[in-house]
């Protein structure tokens, strides 16, 4: 039971659940080192219908717990390196007196779907809806427009998790400009029984000598998306990262291949890997790219999914739940 300073308490909501999409990288253009040891980007992101929900509940004590169920839930972190708990840290300290005068702690779950390590922004996606829950707790404005600095501060995927569809993605891949895109996409992605660090990859990218320059506007790819013109979408997916991810991970060029020869339109590294990403044309062949993959001994499980999703979304619940 909360004990309230504040009689306005009583109209506050006790828990609030959030979801929010996976996303894939249409192009990701990655450019050379810079001083302040990031790369500079140019990304076109397009969210998918794969879901985890984020549920926070404040607490009446001061603590923050954190639990996690579903696929791979056991590779997840249940402490402060988790970034939905500092997302929920974020709004806590930033909005101290609107969190509640006792600074009240609270528990935070996530229900997973997003493969985890998998260059599909799970723990950015969790990160989003925990700080659209927490500012939907204590009645701030949380539409993803309102929450973008805040997104920033805990990492450059978390922006876009906010809001979805797909968007170019500049700077770090957090200055956002809506695309627009014509037609739904069918998905199919095969994920690996290991997951690979996302700055292990940025590492072995820069060993193989990086694309200087490489943050250039996919202006083919956007005028496809514009279009609605599939195989040309098709044609113009890219992602610089790909040899990086596959010199650290050989087997993952079997995985394209075999995608490739079944009939995918075009088969990628999603982000930093080591997730692959089939683009299909219609069911029929994403069944037949899921049925061939998923006999690969490096491929886990496969999925397949639409594009473009919406960003974090408010699930509507009993309001003192
Ligand atoms: P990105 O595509 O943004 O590079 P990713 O999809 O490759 O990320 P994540 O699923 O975000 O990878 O996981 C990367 C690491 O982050 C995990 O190994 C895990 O230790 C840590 N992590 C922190 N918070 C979370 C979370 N909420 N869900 C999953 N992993 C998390």
């Amino acid at each position: 039971m909360v004990m309230m300073d504040d009689p306005f308490d009583l109209l506050r909501p006790m828990t609030v659940t959030v979801r929010v999409s996976a996303k894939v990288n249409l192009a990701l253009g990655v450019g050379g080192l810079a001083p302040d040891g990031f790369h500079p980007l140019a990304t076109v992101f397009e969210a998918i219908c794969i879901y985890d929900e984020v549920a926070v509940t404040r607490r009446d004590d001061s603590r923050i717990t954190l639990t996690v169920s579903g696929e791979d839930a056991d590779q997840v972190p249940t402490d402060e390196t988790n970034l939905a708990w500092r997302a929920v840290e974020l709004v806590r300290e930033e909005f101290a007196s609107e969190w509640g005068k006792r600074g009240h702690g609270a528990d935070i779950h996530i229900d997973k779907s997003i493969p985890v390590a998998g260059g599909m922004a799970g723990g950015s996606a969790d990160a989003a809806g925990a700080l659209m829950a927490a500012a939907a707790l204590c009645r701030l404005p949380y539409s993803p427009e309102e929450l973008q600095p805040l997104a920033a501060q805990l990492g450059s995927d978390v922006p876009f998790c906010l809001t979805g569809g797909v968007a170019l993605g500049r700077g770090r891949g957090d200055r956002l400009a809506p695309v627009i895109c014509r037609g739904r996409h069918r998905w199919v992605f095969a994920t690996s029984n290991q997951g690979l660090s996302t700055p292990a990859v940025y590492r072995r990218f820069d060993e193989l000598g990086g694309t200087p320059g490489g943050e250039t506007v996919p202006n083919d790819l956007i005028s496809a998306l514009t279009r609605g013109d599939l195989d040309a979408v098709a044609a113009s997916l890219s992602n610089d990262l790909q040899a990086a991810a596959i010199d650290l991970r050989p087997e993952l060029e079997e995985v394209l291949t075999v995608g490739r020869e079944v009939g995918a339109l075009t088969a990628l590294v999603s982000g930093s890997g080591p997730t692959c990403a089939f683009l299909v044309r219609d069911t029929a062949g994403a069944k037949k790219v899921s049925a061939a993959v998923s006999n690969l001994p490096q491929v886990h499980r496969t999925r397949t999914a639409r594009g473009p999703a919406a960003g974090a979304q408010l699930l509507p619940g009993p309001v003192g739940s």
